[in-house]
């Protein structure tokens, strides 16, 4: 890889991390700033940028880790649900985001937030533009057609 990751570097142990789970496939560890506390990252142990990249059994694999630990989450925290993020920005090492969530706005798109003139700010659904039902028809087309079965 042409850049360091800091991922790859906590795989190594030469970063620190704080450690939920570790097996050969995968490690899961703290959020350093986390949204809400509890919450932690799955990765899987080998360098892929692209969640989307992952074989589909890693993939399955950090879900079931992920599903494991945030159910430990629901017992620890006072979090009402358990809420799974792969937003892919940030370090280019996939992982999973798993938060606890107290309320609706513990995830959500900074495109919600509606700034009104200077300090004052909303968080509305309706800041995100509805699509069309036929949009939305085209685009649940798009995405049947030539789908090959899951291998
Ligand atoms: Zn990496």
């Amino acid at each position: 890889m042409a850049d360091p990751c800091i991922f790859c570097s906590i795989l190594a142990g030469q970063s620190p991390a704080s450690v939920v789970h570790e097996d050969e496939h995968c490690l899961a560890f703290m959020t350093l700033r986390p949204i809400r506390s509890g919450a932690f990252l799955v990765i899987p142990k080998v360098h892929i940028d692209h969640f989307t990249d992952l074989p589909d059994d890693l993939a399955g694999h950090l879900l079931s880790v992920a599903q494991r630990y945030g159910r430990r989450l629901l017992d620890l925290t006072p979090a009402k649900r358990i809420g799974y993020v792969v937003h892919g920005f940030g370090v280019p090492h996939a992982h999973l985001n798993v938060v606890p969530q107290h309320d609706t706005f513990d995830i959500i798109s900074a495109r919600y937030v509606v700034v009104d003139g200077g300090a004052a700010y909303q968080v509305t659904e309706s800041a995100v533009p509805a699509p069309t039902r036929i949009e939305l028809d085209q685009m649940a087309a798009a995405l049947r057609a030539e789908m090959q079965p899951a291998g």
